[in-house]
């Protein structure tokens, strides 16, 4: 039977779209379907509006520290609903640049919901579409436990249209979304509880990490609650929010309360038991290293297939695909080892390759590991005088480097080179050889000891 296209790709998201674009430069014939708006997860409800967010609250902490910095500075509130639309306005431009960048390159796209039929055909708004290759780009999805009154809580997708600031807030989790939108709604004035089930933020991460970070927070009046396991969430009579523990603890009274325990894979309506698709555990799509699922001709990449789930990630994985199915790099796919990582929290954090743990486990005794913990210089006349703190883990007799971690001002930034280090096998001496920029906090990095 004839294809109407080359590729159809489900899901105009990070990945998707990336993957169609990079396909139709290799001359193939690519469809998009996407139900929603485009760009998916990160320029609507994620990393785009997630960053205006961290800005505004980057500027609240400098709009404090400016006092000790001479100036004479009263704030009077800050308007939330004024941040909102223009940050709305932003991605909107987003949404019709996205849509310019497909015309521009010859990508079809559908405005339908999506559903897989057969192993070369998808069926979308009344009709049938064949192509020889698929991929699945359907992103994920909040999760919210299934506990009674969950759905008085909001997501991090009901953060965005938040039409004011809560007045007092609870996030439910302990990982990136959680630490990130507490920092966001501190700063900006929320009182804010922050509710981990176990003893550590960010829990997956260098140890230290979490800890300087819940150090950092308490500081600046967030409140967590750890070993907390919600049961309940409920209304009171004054309509104000109250989360019930596994241990008999009450919390509240809230105004908000936002599930940030995790994403699942969007594939709820998308056909996968008509090919017999293969998930893991978890409920992500399961591929091989090259994206491919047990179906021939049938790709996930992105969220979906539910490893580091991040926006470049995404992005790559749909890249290389596409440079390897239509453009004839045959060995083309991404390495998912050592990939860097930021947490925007207040101060960022930056990690990138191994833990200290995690190379002790893969190295044993050949692991040397340098650490250090200073005041930054922009807070040497501050009140408030957070420690930037900085971990290098190397292995081997070379001291080839295999985990960089840091929490402080400029971690955000001062990662994505030390990352490409790591990737061309930096070692210690490398770093020792480099000469350093003073003053700045990376500069550390270079001077270990
Ligand atoms: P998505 O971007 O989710 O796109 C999937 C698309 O598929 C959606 O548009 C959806 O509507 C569509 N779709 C689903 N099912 C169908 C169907 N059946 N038919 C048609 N269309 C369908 N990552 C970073 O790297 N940096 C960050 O700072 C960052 N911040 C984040 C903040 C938040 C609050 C969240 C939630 C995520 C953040 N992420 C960040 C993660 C990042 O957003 C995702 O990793 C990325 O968007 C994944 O891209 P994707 O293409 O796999 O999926
Ligand atoms: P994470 O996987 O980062 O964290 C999930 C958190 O939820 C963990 O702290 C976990 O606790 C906790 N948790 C899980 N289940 C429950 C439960 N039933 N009750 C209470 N707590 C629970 O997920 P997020 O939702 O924060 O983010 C999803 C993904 O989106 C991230 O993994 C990341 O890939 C991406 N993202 C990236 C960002 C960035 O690049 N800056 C920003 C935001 C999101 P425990 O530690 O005990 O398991």
């Amino acid at each position: 039977m004839a294809m109407d296209y080359d590729l159809i790709v489900i899901g105009g998201g990070s990945g998707g779209l990336a993957c169609a674009q990079r396909a139709a430069e290799h001359g193939a014939r690519a469809m998009v379907i996407e139900s929603h708006r485009l760009g998916g997860t990160c320029v609507n409800v994620g990393c785009v509006p997630k960053k205006v967010m961290w800005h505004a609250a980057q500027l609240a902490h400098a709009a404090h520290d400016a006092r000790d910095y001479g100036f004479d500075l009263a704030l009077q509130g800050h308007d939330w609903a004024q941040l909102k639309a223009r940050r709305d306005a932003y991605v909107a431009r987003l949404n019709g640049i996205y849509l310019a960048n497909l015309e521009k390159r010859g990508v079809t796209l559908l405005r339908e919901r999506a559903q897989l039929t057969a192993s070369q055909s998808v069926a979308a708004g009344g009709r049938e579409y064949r192509a020889p290759h698929i991929v699945i780009a359907t992103g994920g999805h909040p999760l919210v436990p299934a506990i009674p009154g969950a759905e008085l809580g909001i997501t991090s997708d009901g953060f965005f249209e938040l039409p004011a600031r809560p007045a007092g807030v609870a996030i439910v989790g302990s990982g990136y979304v959680a630490v990130e939108l507490a920092g966001v709604f501190s700063a900006l004035g929320s009182h804010t509880t922050l509710v981990a089930r176990g003893e550590r933020l960010l829990r997956t991460f260098e140890p230290f990490l979490g800890e300087q970070l819940a150090e950092i927070m308490r500081d600046e009046g967030v409140e967590l609650v750890t070993q907390a396991t919600p049961t309940a969430l409920r209304r009171d009579a004054a309509g104000q929010l109250r989360l019930e523990l596994a241990d008999g603890r009450h919390l509240g009274p809230f105004d908000c309360v936002l599930w940030a325990i995790g994403r699942l894979a969007a594939v709820g309506d998308l056909g996968l038991k008509n090919l017999r698709i293969v998930r893991d555990s978890m409920g992500f799509v399961r591929t091989d290293a090259f994206q491919e699922t047990n179906v021939s001709g049938v790709y996930a990449i992105g969220d979906v297939a539910g490893r580091a789930q991040l926006t470049p990630v995404a992005i790559a994985a749909g890249r290389r695909l596409a440079d390897r199915v239509f453009g004839g790099q045959n060995e083309r796919r991404l390495d998912y080892d050592n990939i860097p990582t930021v947490i925007f929290s207040h101060p960022p954090i930056g990690t990138v390759g191994l833990s200290e743990a995690a190379a002790r486990h893969q190295f044993g005794a050949a692991v040397k590991v340098y650490t250090s913990r200073f005041v930054p210089l922009y807070h040497a006349i501050t009140t408030q005088r957070p420690r930037t703190m900085m971990k290098l883990v190397t292995a081997g007799a070379e001291e080839r480097v295999v985990g960089i971690h840091v929490i402080g001002p400029g971690a955000d930034e001062l990662l994505q080179g030390f990352a490409v280090a790591i990737r061309m096998g930096a070692t210690k001496r490398d770093l020792d050889d480099t000469v350093a920029i003073h003053p700045t906090a990376a500069e550390e990095l270079v001077t270990m000891r």
